[in-house]
This record gives structure tokens, sequence and C-alpha cells, in this order.
């Protein structure tokens, strides 16, 4: 990958993790771009195939196309960063992520956004008022 391409990857992102929307500028560790549809799926690596990810959502992740939501038990596709808006599948209660659709609660479950740890250290960043940024 080149380095203009992450760039534009990590601006368009504004430099948020496009998944759970942690801002890199508050981690140590540095974002990776994820492949929405993994290469071992055919997936390309070019813009509209590529978002900004942190390293708990990119590990969980992987080459996951799918998910089971959790309310309804059948299988849904995971929410997808170029053609998904983010609001239409999620909202925040407080430092807790939710799903406002399948698609979403799949997401949320497979990238694992509300592990206890996560959760701790947003509601530590709320209380600092520098989460979420939008
Ligand atoms: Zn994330």
């Amino acid at each position: 990958m080149t380095k203009v391409l992450e760039q534009e990857v990590r601006n368009r992102a504004a430099e948020l993790c496009e998944y759970c929307h942690a801002p890199q500028a508050l981690y140590r560790e540095r974002f990776q771009i994820d492949h929405i549809i993994a290469k071992q799926h055919g997936g390309k690596t070019e813009s509209l195939n590529l978002a900004l990810c942190c390293l708990e959502c990119n590990l969980r992740k992987g080459p996951n196309l799918t998910g089971i939501d959790p309310k309804s038990k059948h299988t849904t596709p995971l929410f997808h960063p170029r053609e998904d808006s983010w609001d239409e599948h999620f909202f925040w209660s407080g430092a807790m992520l939710s799903g406002r659709t399948p698609v979403g609660r799949a997401t949320i479950a497979v990238l694992d956004i509300n592990r206890a740890p996560r959760v701790a250290v947003r509601r530590a960043l709320i209380e600092e008022g520098v989460f979420p940024s939008r």
C-alpha cells in the first residue's frame, strides 16, 4: 500500500476508527488500514475497499464479512464503512455502542466493541470530554 493511499484513508476517516469511532490521537498504537473485503476474499487494495480501523476492531474483524445478529439470530453482513452510514446502524448509549439494525448489532458482536476494557476506556474519555469526537 502506498503512503499516499494510506494517508488518503486516514484523512477520509478524520483519524477515527471507522467501526468504533476511537480517535487515533488518544491511542498509542497506530491504527491499521482494514481491507473491508479481505484480500483472501478477493478484496483489492483500493480506496473504496479500505477503512481506518483501531487494533481492537481489526484484530476481531479479521477476514469476517458477516456476523450473527444477536437479536434475530440471523446471519447478516458486517458494517461496510464505504457503503453504509454509521449513524444509520449505530448509536451511543453513554460508553456503550448500540446497534439500530441487524448490521449494527452483528458488527458490535463480531468486533466485540462493548468488551469491558474498551467500554472502560471510552467511559474515561467521556469523563475527560474528548469522546465521542463526532
Ligand atoms: Zn475500532
